[in-house]
């Protein structure tokens, strides 16, 4: 079924509605946000075989890892939400004082999700919208339509409409969307839609969650396991076919350890994808036409140069792009000027550990380094001369996959985070309360 857009000029209702909604305080009450997240849960079990069917047409992949993940978030959001939104008391000015940081709903929020992830990094904030007892819209991606015909559907059975409404559109009904006023806005995607999101955003004063991209290296050191190293790269750079916020962008390795990262990476794949990539089931596409475009030029830029030594096959009729390793790369190609998003591996060699900062450091700050290295010194000069959302030594990404941790960008990478305790303090306000003693002032 095709995603149905939301007619612009019912937008600003469903906005009107859900702020009355939550001016009722029905969405406040503990019992309530579980009784939501609960339903969510039901939802996503009912269209399980539905999320299957849309992940294939639009991504040729498995929907398992983001439906799973997102019911982990909900048992996690529902055995903890006594104790994450409990009062935090305080010491008052004097002994009779009672004072507490009380965590308030913002109000009517909107969640605007990206394609790369469709239900994940839809539900995912919405799940803390919901647990921090906010109305919200939710916004999913145009781009993944399959996928977010499924969600759309899923969210207007099992949601109650006075809470959790959805739009659907492209950059017309979402710019008609940004119009209305927030009290917060989570959005996933782009740093260039970012800008647009936070700048419409700044109309109202409303604070903004921006959850971005940008080029995270893998940092290969003298002292790597470069198997290991190479085994996570590999899987990494071919994960959801590259388009993953945090997939290893490029890779900075000493030249001495170039080859034997190559055939590792190599070896991966085939492990992986068997050596047919293309007709393998469980290697991916690109999400579209206007995708596809964008790495198809970057790989005619590459081959122009001679520069790939593995891969750089590509087809448009289905979406298909080789993994593929480009070598001799400097940080004025063109593989190096934007996010790449796709499974084209750039290598960059470097002499000494003070370049590889460097180069790190001549790009807008990712959203994770990857160190390789058991050196202690080594891990302190990338946690103090660099930046990022996180950092992750010996592995790719792995952060992301420990709740406990706020997931989040800085600078173009993004602000603000979420993921555990740190959704319902995004979603929630930490209001101050002093209350005195009359005897006692
Ligand atoms: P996308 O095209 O799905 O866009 C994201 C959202 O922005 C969609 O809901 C879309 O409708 C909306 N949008 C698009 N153009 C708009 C406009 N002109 N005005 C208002 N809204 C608009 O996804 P994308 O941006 O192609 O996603 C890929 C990017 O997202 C990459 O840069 C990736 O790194 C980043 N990303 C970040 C994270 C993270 O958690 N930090 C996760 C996934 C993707």
């Amino acid at each position: 079924m095709t995603l149905q857009y939301t007619s612009p000029s019912a937008i600003p209702k469903i906005v009107a509605d859900l702020r009355a909604s939550f001016r009722t305080h029905h969405t406040h009450s503990l019992e309530f946000r579980k009784g939501q997240l609960r339903a969510l849960q039901h939802g996503l079990e009912e269209f399980h075989d539905e999320f299957a069917v849309a992940f294939e047409a639009d991504l040729h992949r498995s929907s398992d890892m983001d439906v799973s993940k997102v019911e982990h978030t909900i048992q996690g959001t529902l055995d903890k939400l006594d104790e994450m939104t409990a009062d935090q008391e305080t010491s008052g000015l004097n002994e009779f004082d009672k004072s507490f940081v009380h965590l308030s709903p913002l109000g009517t929020v909107l969640v605007i999700g990206a394609w790369n992830f469709p239900v994940l990094l839809t539900l995912g904030p919405l799940i803390g919208a919901l647990a921090s007892g906010n109305t919200c819209v939710v916004k999913p991606s145009e781009v993944s339509e399959h996928s977010s015909a499924a969600l759309t559907r899923m969210l207007v059975k099992f949601m109650d409409p006075t809470v959790v409404q959805v739009v659907n559109g492209g950059p017309e009904e979402t710019t008609v969307l940004l119009k209305e006023r927030f009290d917060h806005i989570f959005y996933t995607g782009n740093t260039l839609v970012g800008k647009i999101v936070m700048e419409a955003a700044s109309k109202h004063l409303t604070p903004v969650t921006l959850e971005l991209g940008g080029k995270c290296p893998a940092f290969i050191t003298e002292n790597t396991d470069i198997a290991a190293a190479a085994q996570r790269i590999a899987y990494w750079k071919t994960w959801n076919t590259g388009q993953v916020c945090l997939a290893v962008d490029y890779v900075l390795c000493p030249k001495n350890l170039q080859e034997a990262l190559i055939k590792n990476v190599i070896g991966t794949w085939h492990e992986l994808f068997g050596k047919d990539f293309r007709n393998s089931d469980s290697y991916g596409r690109i999400v579209s036409k206007k995708q596809f475009d964008r790495i198809s030029k970057l790989l005619v830029a590459a081959e122009e140069q001679n520069k790939i030594v593995f891969g750089g096959k590509s087809e448009a009729g289905n979406l298909y792009v080789e993994p593929t390793i480009v070598t001799k790369v400097t940080e004025r190609d063109e593989l190096m000027q934007s996010e790449l998003f796709a499974p084209i591996l750039p290598i960059i060699t470097y002499e000494t550990f003070d370049e590889a900062l460097n180069i790190i450091n001549g790009q807008e700050h990712p959203l994770s380094v990857n160190l390789f290295s058991d050196n202690q010194d080594q891990i302190n000069r990338v946690l103090k001369e660099t930046r990022s959302g996180a950092v992750n030594v010996n592995d790719i990404a792995a952060s992301v996959t420990n709740e406990s941790l706020p997931f989040g960008g800085v600078g173009h990478s993004g602000m603000g985070s979420y993921h555990g305790k740190y959704s319902i303090e995004t979603f929630s306000h930490p209001r101050s309360v002093m209350i005195r003693n009359q005897a006692h002032l």
